[in-house]
């Protein structure tokens, strides 16, 4: 395409310089030239992070070829240009074009915001998808972050997470009472209500946290990207999880930007971003899968947490939901548009795919 440009540039001139013809055409040609659109895309993970770093470096390769040269996409890992948390403000006042991250991270600009990133017992990254983009999920996201000039986009999903790391055995409530366990966002709330004392520590710190004791559990995504953090070497016992069943990741653009963008390049990039959605989900289930495989032969022991914890979580989702909701107008909202779509998927889930994989495993 460029070369067919170039020749018929050279025509023109050649026939314009024949003709003697006055500059002003050429230049008026040189204008018309579509412009080249550069997107800094800056991420909350380190360059090069396995699955999540991974999707959003592919889609930005897609995009530069898929936009014959139009845009170019230049991904920052965190704090390489701005810090990781940073990216949110720093999209919304223009200082960047867009950013990869996680919704849950903004709960303080907006509690609604950690419902688009997931909740506990809540859908799965199939179920999340569905409320998305079918059942007016991204249109509410959208409005609200349209109040910090941002747009939203899906960016893919960590599928079901596992519970963490535990150094003893949870046997019952009793054992979650005092316990220092790393866990954010609402989960954490809901474990803060059994007793279990929440704390936020950076990814970088976590490992030696658990190994000298500071706490004594943490969860962390699953499988894939927990054997890369080491857990296992220093907390034996690995459970199964209801906090994160499905964790949202965003793909968001500066809403001016956005705008400013043509209906080809906006529906390209739609297109890609649902890629992205769609494959981290795929890249989670194969790496999972086969890190499974390695943690089992460190040893490491498989657990469920007792129905009496998993039943006193449920109660205290609905007391933390209460409690949002009450200070807050959007948050009740939002859930109160998720409330009703996840009792129908609940529905068809466990008629259909439930019951599957008991036939199937069970
Ligand atoms: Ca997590």
């Amino acid at each position: 395409m460029e070369r067919r440009l170039f020749l018929t540039s050279s025509a023109l001139i050649g026939a314009s310089l024949l003709s003697g013809c006055k500059r002003e055409e050429v230049k008026s040609f040189n204008i018309s030239k579509k412009r080249k659109i550069e997107i800094k895309l800056a991420t909350s993970w380190p360059a090069g992070f396995p699955i999540m770093g991974e999707g959003v470096e592919e889609f930005a390769k897609n995009l530069n070829s898929a936009s014959g040269g139009e845009v170019e996409v230049k991904v920052f890992g965190k704090n390489l240009l701005v810090p990781a948390l940073g990216v949110f403000d720093a999209c919304s006042k223009g200082q960047i074009e867009a950013f990869h991250s996680g919704p849950y991270y903004w709960k303080g600009k907006n509690p609604a915001f950690s419902l688009f990133g997931g909740f506990p017992f809540g859908f799965t990254s199939n179920e999340m998808s569905a409320w998305m983009l079918y059942g007016g999920g991204l249109d509410i996201w959208r409005k609200l972050y349209a109040r910090y000039n941002l747009y939203p986009l899906l960016g893919g999903n960590t599928d079901v997470q596992m519970g963490g790391w535990f150094k003893k055995k949870i046997t019952s409530l009793k054992d979650l009472k005092g316990l220092k366990m790393r866990i954010p966002g609402l989960g954490g709330e809901v474990f803060a209500k059994l007793g279990v004392n929440p704390i936020l520590l950076p990814a970088g710190e976590i490992y030696t946290a658990l190994e000298r004791g500071t706490i004594d559990a943490t969860e962390w995504v699953g499988p894939a990207l927990d054997i890369k953090m080491g857990f296992y070497k220093v907390a034996k016992y690995y459970y199964s999880g209801f906090h994160e069943p499905g964790s949202v990741l965003e793909l968001t653009f500066n809403k001016e930007f956005w705008q400013s963008l043509g209906e080809d390049l906006k529906s390209l990039i739609t297109s890609l971003s649902n890629e992205l959605n769609a494959k981290m989900v795929y890249n989670f289930q194969d790496k999972n899968a086969k890190a499974l495989i390695e943690l089992k032969k460190y040893g490491v022991i498989l657990e469920e947490f007792p129905k009496e914890i998993v039943e006193a979580a449920k109660k205290a989702l609905f007391e933390v939901i209460e409690e949002q909701s009450k200070k807050s107008r959007d948050f009740k909202m939002v859930w109160e548009a998720i409330e009703p779509y996840w009792q129908i998927q609940r529905e068809w889930t466990s008629l259909g795919l439930k019951n599957f994989l008991r036939m199937r495993d069970g």
